[in-house]
């Protein structure tokens, strides 16, 4: 079985039942298996060939969804990218992945044909509703509504290279991540059963598709089972996916840490949210006191899970219908083993913090054109995630950090997130992150970026008192800079790297 086959099948079970939701345009599972048929064999008449790479650089829409289908039932291979990356950022990546067609927005055609001048696109463009026509530019609709239905998909081999993901590159080059037609078809068929989907399921998009949390937690889960997705091209405010959860009836979100954050401070007592069953949340760590706060507000527990775009991405994941532990990003879901191990690869006992490794149908089949990088992540089988964690007695998983981040400061390791939980506990605070910067004393030094929650600075000082009393001394913030906004990507990361070189720049406590 695979993602294209399962559609299809989909398609003949439930050919009424609503699949997409967007702008309250509705469509059926049929009318979306008909496209995905009919734009693969325009796809073809183009002269795409299996095993050829498309890239995808679209937002969160049908298009999107048709699109990378369309490609994996072709038995090509779907390179989905953040359609507002740089030309810089666009360049890497045609590069490395030398697609052989790419299918955009109209508005990113010009960034993409000042591309070619230098790199072929072999097969060309195709543009999501195009306004003026383009050279070597097909437009998406005319593809679609002028081709004739084609083959059915067909079985596909399960170590055959279905997608490739690039990480976000918090350090280091942009890595692109192959993912396997059996990696994401069980990683989403996981999910969906622990998430109960199916049929009367109603999932909102909302967080980027072409990251991989969203694409298998909300679409491909949703898809795999037979519930319906309604779709926003991104982000839409706090308020909408209030009004949309209440008007879609929608029984499950997804959403990064951030994404909770903005519904806590919203006003949701005039909107029946009584469809509502399951917050997800992944991507980052959650603030145990946004878990607690969002319990009180909403009446229910969120259900954090863990993962990377090398997995798929689910690893862990609390249970969805019991008592979550908070803090913990809870258990290995079911075929997925998960083990903690030292320096030298050897298990840790429980209690223990040391790497997250993981091994499973999950695990990628390696990083594009980056054999090294490949053999230095998959070891004996085993994928080292960079996360530093622990397991309780009871097998939950708590994540501490990314083996990069821990802040020496005088040799003593500091976890910023324990830092970050307590900041978020100051009133006057909205959001923080805390990194090391470089300190001729102590080797690094604690630093925090705080988002205020109103306009006037709290003062930092008292932030320092705040922290002193919940913070052994040493881990006290010594420098805080005060921003208006976060950098952050738009799957929730932070940049840490921006981060970093912000805070060395800015002077003492601005
Ligand atoms: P990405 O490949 O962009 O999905 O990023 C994966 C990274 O996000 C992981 O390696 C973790 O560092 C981080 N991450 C994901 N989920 C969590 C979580 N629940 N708690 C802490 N970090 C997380």
């Amino acid at each position: 079985m695979n993602l294209a086959l399962r559609l299809a099948e989909a398609g003949q079970l439930f050919p009424d039942q609503e699949a997409l939701v967007f702008h309250g345009q509705r469509i059926s599972y049929a009318t979306l298996n008909q496209w995905v048929n009919r734009f693969a064999s325009g796809l073809k008449k183009l002269g795409l060939t299996p095993g050829e790479r498309v890239l995808i650089a679209l937002e969160n829409c049908p298009e999107f969804v048709v699109s990378f289908y369309a490609v994996l039932s072709l038995q090509c291979v779907a390179v989905p990218i953040d359609p507002l990356y740089t030309i810089h950022e666009i360049t890497y990546i045609v590069r490395d992945a030398s697609p052989a067609l790419v299918i955009c927005n109209a508005e990113n055609i010009s960034t993409f044909t000042r591309l070619t001048g230098n790199l072929a696109i072999p097969r060309g463009f195709v543009a999501v509703n195009p306004g003026q026509p383009y050279p070597h530019t097909r437009s998406f609709a005319d593809l679609l509504s002028s081709s004739p239905a084609g083959n059915p998909p067909r079985p596909v081999d399960r170590d055959e290279v279905a997608e490739i993901l690039y990480t976000s590159g918090n350090t280091g080059k942009p890595k692109g991540v192959m993912l396997t037609h059996g990696n994401i078809y069980s990683n989403a068929v996981t999910f969906a059963r622990i998430c109960g989907f199916g049929p009367g399921v109603r999932t909102l998009l909302v967080a980027p598709v072409y990251h991989s949390a969203a694409q298998t937690c909300v679409l491909l889960a949703s898809l795999v089972a037979g519930a319906t997705v309604v779709i926003h091209e991104r982000w839409p405010g706090a308020r909408t996916v209030l009004q949309t959860i209440q008007d879609e009836k929608i029984t499950f979100f997804f959403g990064p840490p951030t994404m909770y954050v903005f519904l806590l401070e919203e006003q949701s007592g005039s909107f029946d949210l009584g469809s509502w069953k399951i917050a997800f949340c992944g991507g980052a760590h959650l603030p145990v006191q946004v878990f607690y706060s969002f319990e009180k507000k909403f009446g229910f527990q969120i259900t954090e899970g863990y993962g990377l775009t090398e997995t798929s991405p689910v690893v862990t994941c609390n249970p969805v219908f019991g008592t979550k532990k908070p803090g913990s990003a809870g258990l290995p879901i079911p075929g997925v083993e998960v083990k903690i191990v030292d320096y030298e690869g050897r298990a840790l006992p429980a209690g223990q913090v040391g790497e997250i490794v993981v091994r499973g149908p999950n695990v990628m089949k390696g990083y594009l054109n980056q054999e090294e990088e490949t053999q230095r992540a998959i070891r004996n089988g085993w994928l080292y995630t960079g996360d530093l964690g622990y397991m309780d007695e009871d097998g939950y998983v708590f994540i501490v950090g990314r083996k990069k981040n821990v802040i020496i400061r005088g040799g003593l390791n500091i976890d910023p997130r324990e830092v970050e939980e307590v900041l978020y506990q100051h009133p006057q605070i909205f959001d923080a992150v805390v990194v090391g910067i470089p300190d001729p004393v102590m080797g690094e030094e604690v630093a925090a970026m705080i988002l205020p929650r109103e306009q006037q600075k709290p003062d930092p000082e008292e932030i320092k008192s705040f922290c002193a009393q919940r913070l052994a001394p040493y881990k006290v913030p010594r420098k805080i800079l005060f921003m208006e906004g976060l950098p952050k990507t738009t799957s929730g990361k932070l940049l840490k790297k921006e981060v970093r070189k912000l805070l060395e720049q800015a002077q003492e406590n601005t």
